[in-house]
């Protein structure tokens, strides 16, 4: 199938406030895989200014991991002005990748380390919170099996790799967790939120439950930077041939790419990791 000529728009979430640890390699990434391929790529920077017309043409998200101040910056836009639009579309299967600091403002509520409740958009089923003062933070490489979105990734890349670098711990389903179950989720029941992986080393979610960030209708959340998608060209191709079929309504093939150095840096993480 050639999928010459096909275009995508992704939605780039504050990146002036939420691109640490080398997180705009991820938009670099996806750019390139796409443009090597003869899909038309194009960027909608989502900040402060941006209004919803903009954001629903949008095809695939992104958003980065940010210290604790510049998610308490941005959190009241995000979530007045963004977050209607943003849990439309991401409830209507439009596929986005989300690292550490946006995820945890995309759950219920993000605790910082200065014990600043920030409610987020809900979109996710999850809550993050910093766990008592002076307990460290999740900090080092991060190795994972992938749990979920398994059936639709070629089969011989079950792994992501990638390090950590997060006060917050994440809790997935919480209307299924006593620790923070309340009134006001009951009525949540119905989202369903899955890990994304099984931690094989470092942290993940909160490092007691052995879980790696969420999957949510098409969408990724990973506590992973690096940038991710640099040795994870699986995860890269999957929400580009996502995005390419839910926006035109079709199965697409993409055309297999030369991952020769990628798969090299992801087997040398293994090797020295897990194997
Ligand atoms: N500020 C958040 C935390 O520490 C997210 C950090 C990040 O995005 N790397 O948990």
């Amino acid at each position: 199938m050639n999928i010459m000529n096909y275009s995508l728009k992704i939605g780039w979430l504050y990146p002036e406030l939420m691109s640490t640890y080398g997180d705009r390699g991820n938009i670099i990434i996806l750019q390139k895989r796409c443009a090597w391929r003869g899909i038309e790529i194009d960027i909608q920077t989502i900040d402060f200014k941006t209004v919803r017309q903009d954001i629903e043409k949008c095809n695939l998200f992104f958003g980065g991991g940010s210290q604790d101040r510049q998610q308490g910056i941005l959190i009241d836009d995000l979530r007045k002005n963004k977050g209607p639009v943003l849990k439309e579309m991401i409830d209507n299967g439009i596929p986005g990748l989300f690292v550490c600091g946006s995820p945890q403002l995309l759950g219920h509520y993000f605790i910082d380390g200065n014990g600043n409740k920030l409610e987020g958009l809900g979109i996710f089923d999850m809550v993050s919170t910093y766990p008592s003062k002076g307990t460290p933070r999740c900090i080092g490489n991060l190795v994972a099996e992938i749990t979920n979105l398994k059936s639709q990734i070629p089969n011989k890349h079950k792994t992501i790799v990638g390090f950590e670098n997060h006060g917050g711990r994440t809790y997935l389903n919480i209307t299924q967790n006593s620790k923070v179950k309340n009134q006001k989720y009951e009525t949540l029941k119905k989202t369903s939120i899955q890990p994304f992986a099984k931690v094989l080393y470092g942290k993940g979610n909160n490092g007691e439950d052995g879980t790696e960030g969420a999957v949510y209708k098409n969408c990724i959340a990973t506590y992973s930077h690096g940038p991710f998608l640099s040795k994870n060209p699986h995860i890269a191709d999957w929400l580009i041939k996502m995005a390419l079929e839910v926006k035109y309504k079709k199965e697409m093939i993409l055309n297999q790419l030369d991952d020769t150095l990628e798969w090299q840096a992801h087997e040398t993480m293994l090797k020295k990791f897990v194997k």
